[in-house]
């Protein structure tokens, strides 16, 4: 006869504050989007022609970054590769080595921009590696600042961020370009 825990939503919510505090990017901050574009949102934001409204910072020759709509941090953004791939092995030399140079450049945007004390950058590959999106490969980068896990609340998942997307948009996609 199986056993359940006592409290299993409280046991699921440690756990998800654990998995929030050591890799944020395994929380799916991009769950929703999507559903409403027609497609692999990674596929089609690049095509619709308005930069700005995607949040598109910069374009690479096969790989470029974007801000996630749904950020853990203000600045939190993504290096993806245009091409609709899922697993890093089937990524070409060419977009890792770009891949790897955005994200270097990303990071070098993020400190001019906003001065954050560290970052967390990784990817989910998988769904059970907790890939939003895991059909379409991406790499998070997230600044982190001193007691951002503390004095930001949380709402069903969701932070609550002090800056518009808008915002972190107009500040940082200009520090691509130095
Ligand atoms: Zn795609």
């Amino acid at each position: 006869m199986a056993s359940t825990p006592d409290h299993p939503d409280a046991a699921h919510e440690a756990l998800d504050t654990l998995q929030r505090l050591w890799t944020p990017w395994r929380m799916s901050y991009i769950r929703g989007e999507g559903k409403d574009l027609g497609g692999c949102p990674f596929c089609v934001l690049p095509r619709r022609g308005d930069d700005a409204a995607a949040l598109i910072l910069h374009r690479g020759r096969s790989v470029y970054a974007i801000l996630n709509a749904y950020p853990y941090n203000p600045g939190h953004l993504m290096v993806v590769p245009y091409r609709h791939v899922a697993g890093l092995e089937e990524l070409t030399e060419q977009e890792v080595r770009e891949m790897a140079g955005l994200v270097q450049r990303s990071v070098r945007a993020l400190r001019s921009a906003s001065g954050p004390h560290a970052f967390n950058i990784g990817m989910n590959i998988g769904t059970l590696a907790g890939a939003g999106i895991a059909e379409h490969l991406h790499q998070h980068v997230v600044p982190r600042w001193s007691g951002d896990t503390n004095f930001m609340p949380v709402v069903g998942q969701t932070r609550v961020l002090p800056e518009l997307l808008e915002e972190t948009y107009a500040r940082l996609a200009p520090a691509f370009s130095n």
